[in-house]
């Protein structure tokens, strides 16, 4: 037998995973064409990608619930799928955390934790894993005595018990409402660094994505189209499609010259250079609303007060409307005659093969 490579405990590669569903009456679906992703050890990928492009189809291969038509899943240097090779998903040492936790309710919280554990080593594990997730007060309590937070705390202490090279987490916060949500989720984040494992939380979520992760994967159609850290993912998309999904983007046609692009939106320097017609995809917080007389001329549509920030949306002298993400605490007001600035460097793509889209593939929350 091979001596295992300790670099690469609780790696994760997956490459060119294929599965097709087919239904009766219905055609063959491709949920995964050659999805591939490599997670570093200890580290927290986020899979994020709109509904229908394959996230869970992913997890469940990895979890060994699904089976992929072809491709290899490696995980700490051992083959779980692929040339053949099949490892049942009791045998893969990766742990699940649900959607709703699924704790099971007529057991306590630590029966509940200990349940995939070894008899010998059970006390002491429980205990390390209770105090991880901070529930060792809550050791002999029933499930539904915790509050929907403490359940997810005690799901994912449930999934670390059995020491799994890698977790995987699908969706584990929708259950839970906004104010808890983002509690929760730095809370998990922190009990996953801790325990120094390998994790791939599948999420609609780009602010859970952002905010968690090391690294973010986006899916489309049955492929991961780029893996990068939250800010080169923000900062530097791969591709519109990308940059439409990752954040909001308003799409604006330009001529670029090198560094730089002349649009409807005035002069703007670029953040890679591009020659020839291009198209702008400009974040809101990169608009600035001014009230002299020089720049881009705009009127204000509407003005969407959210407490901490406000969206305005602008037309522009020819009809285009961007938007602008504004701080400050005087705010313009629907019919305002405006203009427009932008001080920071811009991203540009070559235009798409059609009429350049105005909105986002699909908001992501
Ligand atoms: P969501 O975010 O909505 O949960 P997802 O990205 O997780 O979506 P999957 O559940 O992986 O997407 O589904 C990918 C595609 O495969 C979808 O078109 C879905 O209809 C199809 N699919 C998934 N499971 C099955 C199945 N058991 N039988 C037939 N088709 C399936």
């Amino acid at each position: 037998m091979p001596t295992p490579d300790p670099s690469l405990d609780g790696r994760v590669q997956i490459s060119d995973l294929r599965r097709t569903f087919r239904r009766r009456g219905a055609g063959a679906r491709l949920a995964l064409d050659g999805a591939s992703l490599d997670i570093a050890p200890g580290s927290l990928a986020a899979l994020l990608g709109p509904s229908g492009c394959g996230k869970t189809t992913l997890l469940r291969c990895v979890a060994g619930f699904d089976v992929p038509d072809s491709g290899e899943i490696v995980v700490s240097g051992r083959q779980l799928v692929g040339d053949g090779c099949f490892v049942r998903p009791e045998r893969r040492r990766v742990g699940i955390v649900a959607q709703d936790g699924a704790l099971f309710p007529h057991l306590s919280v630590a029966d509940n934790v200990g349940f995939g554990v070894a008899r010998a080593d059970r006390a002491r594990r429980v205990a390390e894993c209770l105090d991880l997730v901070e529930l060792t007060d809550y050791a002999t309590a029933r499930p539904t005595e915790l509050s929907g937070g403490q359940q997810q705390r005690a799901a994912v202490a449930r999934a670390l018990a059995p020491r799994p090279d890698v977790l995987l987490l699908d969706e584990p916060f929708s259950a839970l409402d906004a104010g808890l949500r983002s509690r929760v989720r730095a809370d998990i984040a922190d009990v996953l660094r801790a325990a120094g494992i390998t994790s791939l939380l599948v999420t609609h979520d780009q602010g859970e994505a952002l905010s968690m992760a090391d690294s973010v994967a986006v899916m489309f159609d049955g492929r991961v189209h780029q893996t990068d850290s939250p800010v080169a993912l923000y900062q530097r998309p791969a591709t519109l499609r990308i940059a439409q999904f990752f954040g909001d983007v308003d799409v604006v046609a330009a001529s670029a010259d090198g560094p730089t692009a002349t649009s409807r939106v005035g002069r703007v320097v670029l953040v890679t250079a591009h020659v020839g017609a291009v198209v702008l995809a400009l974040r809101p917080e990169q608009i600035h609303i001014g009230e002299s007389t020089d720049g881009p001329r705009a009127t204000v549509e509407r003005v969407d007060y959210f407490g901490h920030d406000t969206t305005v949306s602008l037309r522009l002298d020819d009809g285009t409307v961007v938007r602008s993400r504004a701080t400050r605490a005087v705010l313009p007001h629907v019919g305002d005659a405006v203009t427009v600035s932008i001080s920071e460097s811009v991203l540009a793509f070559p235009p798409p093969p059609h009429d350049p889209p105005t909105g986002r593939e699909e908001p992501a929350t």
